[in-house]
């Protein structure tokens, strides 16, 4: 799918880029041809996506990364990476808001206060204010599109996935807010379940599963990529990528 997917001169950024799904959505953006703002706190695993990157390079003349070692929780920092973005593009083309956060999975009345507080710092503050930080560059472009990392847990919200699910379902009432507000400009924004993945996140929520039985975030990453194409129409819903299908939300009766 993404080999006809044409991203070159489109300004990406990605978070939680340094391993799992955000890793390899990078990956998957610079290879159709984005410069790919990567974000992330841990570096190496940055420095690997820039190696992958340019060597891909390499290959098919395809594709950059600048990397942006940043905590999102840090919000002042989060403000200054839309402003560097303006310097230096004056646009941002493509948001894949996918940095996040397990906490635990616990009865809710276990969940030590940090625990919940760092979850909705991560998953829902940063995911707003870097929406916030970025709404008027995507504006500038002329098909903005975001892609917002949400969870089957939003909906399904079992037992001792409590804070968890309720950080996604806040993230997916913000890009619904959000789609509505754009809905009228060439913005495209949907929300993405990506479905069990192999990742550490995965294994730190289900540690007993083996998790060869999960598909690999490449293979995820390759179905999530093409919602970044300026030829989508579809905003405000929910893509999941396990049936490759767009979910609509029920509408208010
Ligand atoms: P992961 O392997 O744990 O990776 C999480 C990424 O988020 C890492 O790159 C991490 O980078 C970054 N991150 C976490 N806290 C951050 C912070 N404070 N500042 C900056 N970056 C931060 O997780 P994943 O499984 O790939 O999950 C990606 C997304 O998919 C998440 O939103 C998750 O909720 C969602 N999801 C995953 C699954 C699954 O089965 N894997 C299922 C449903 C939904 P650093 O640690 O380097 O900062």
């Amino acid at each position: 799918m993404t080999s006809s997917l044409n991203l070159s001169g489109r300004v990406a950024v990605v978070t939680g880029a340094s391993r799992g799904i955000g890793y390899f959505l990078a990956k998957e953006l610079a290879a159709a041809g984005a410069h790919v703002v990567a974000v992330a706190r841990t570096i190496g695993g940055l420095e690997e996506l820039d190696d992958e990157i340019k060597a891909e390079k390499a290959i098919s003349g395809k594709g950059e990364a600048t990397l942006v070692p940043l905590d999102l929780a840090d919000g002042a920092g989060v403000d200054r990476l839309g402003g560097a973005i303006h310097e230096r593009w004056g646009k941002l083309d493509i948001l894949v808001a996918n940095a996040g956060v397990l906490g635990v999975i616990s009865p809710l009345g276990h969940v030590e206060a940090k625990v919940f507080e760092k979850v909705m710092a991560v998953n829902v503050t940063a995911t707003w204010r870097l929406i916030r930080s970025v709404d008027p560059l995507l504006r500038l472009s002329d098909a903005g599109r975001a892609i917002v990392l949400s969870s089957g847990a939003a909906h399904s919200a079992k037992a001792f996935w409590g804070p968890y699910a309720a950080s996604k379902a806040a993230v997916e009432a913000m890009v619904r807010s959000w789609a509505d507000e754009t809905k009228n400009l060439p913005l495209r924004i949907n929300a993405v379940n990506p479905g069990a993945t192999r990742t550490a996140m995965r294994a730190q929520a289900v540690p007993g599963e083996d998790p060869q039985i999960l598909p690999h975030p490449s293979e995820i990453a390759r179905k999530i990529a093409p919602l970044a194409s300026p030829a989508l129409t579809e905003t405000g819903l929910i893509f999941d990528a396990p049936s490759e299908r767009f979910l609509r939300y029920r509408l208010p009766e």
